[in-house]
């Protein structure tokens, strides 16, 4: 079955799709000329366009109970972020970019800006913005493999429905977010397409083995958390990068761990306590 390319790119590793179809599919399909519509094309710009008042009822159909305007919600969301830490001010522009609510279940809404994790289905949930925040702010602070002030190509561990790649996408110049949840990736499809990032391609595959073909990594950020860091992560992830991940410490728990990939060699460090989904190998 033959598909238009649409937004963001699908990029299937699931067992129908064999390799070399695949390789194929993704030079095709980053491939701009081929893929973007001329109106995207001047949208590559990193922020979603704010819908037009008149569009707004038509565009953002499940929120209606949000009000009209989510961007003061949103704003408010923001600042709550900088008094909890945060600092990078790309990440809290990101932040204060990407419609929250947009992502979560309509009767959900009401919630999206709120400090909470909340569930998108199948078991699994949404962080908590300020996970996201401290996460992909993490991993800017890394050896900085940036690219005009972004990080290059980005491997995002855990679509989900897809919001913490429509962040990562304003800061980075590629995403690359793997889900191995057929419902979800789907999901985070429909979410993304209205809001035509250009930037995030979106796999349906195993994320414990990474994604070789966009390999190297300036970046790599998982939404799930395992017993260990999956060696194919550390192979993928490019000199001076650096990965941010939730892992099951040895008492049992899970914290944030920060590896650094340095001329000097692997570098490990473990951060704050953190609650993740559990890292699961295999396609469902
Ligand atoms: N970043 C997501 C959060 C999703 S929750 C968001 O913004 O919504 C974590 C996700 O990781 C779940 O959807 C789960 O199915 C997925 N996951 C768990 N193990 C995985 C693996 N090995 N490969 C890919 N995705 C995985």
């Amino acid at each position: 079955m033959k598909k238009r390319p649409g937004f963001p790119a699908r990029l299937d590793l699931g067992s129908e799709a064999p390799p070399p179809t695949t390789t194929m599919a993704v030079t095709k399909l980053l491939s701009p000329k081929k893929v973007v519509a001329p109106q995207a094309v001047a949208k590559v710009a990193p922020v979603p366009v704010p819908v037009p008042k008149a569009n707004r009822n038509k565009q953002v159909s499940a929120p209606a109970q949000l009000g009209l305007d989510s961007a003061a919600v949103r704003d408010r969301m923001v600042r709550k972020l900088a008094e909890q830490g945060v600092e990078d001010e790309q990440v809290l522009q990101a932040m204060g970019a990407v419609e929250r609510h947009r992502f979560v279940d309509s009767a959900l809404v009401n919630q999206a800006y709120e400090d909470t994790s909340l569930p998108i289905g199948l078991g699994q949930t949404i962080s908590k913005p300020n996970v996201v925040a401290r996460m992909i702010e993490l991993l800017r602070q890394g050896r900085n493999l940036m690219i005009d002030g972004k990080l290059g190509r980005v491997l995002e561990i855990g679509t989900g429905c897809g919001y913490q790649a429509a962040v990562l996408a304003q800061v980075a110049k590629e995403v690359y977010s793997i889900e191995r949840l057929r419902g979800l990736h789907e999901r985070a499809r429909e979410n993304l397409r209205p809001l035509r990032i250009a930037n995030v391609h979106l796999l349906l595959g195993d994320g414990m083995l990474g994604y070789p073909k966009g390999a190297p990594y300036a970046g790599i950020i998982a939404a799930a958390g395992g017993e260990a860091i999956p060696q194919a992560w550390v192979d993928q992830l490019a000199l001076g990068g650096r990965i941010v991940a939730p892992m099951v410490t040895q008492q049992g728990q899970q914290a944030l761990v920060v590896i650094d990939k340095t001329p000097q060699g692997v570098q490990q460090q473990w951060l704050e306590a953190v609650h993740f989904v559990p890292l699961k190998s295999g396609v469902a």
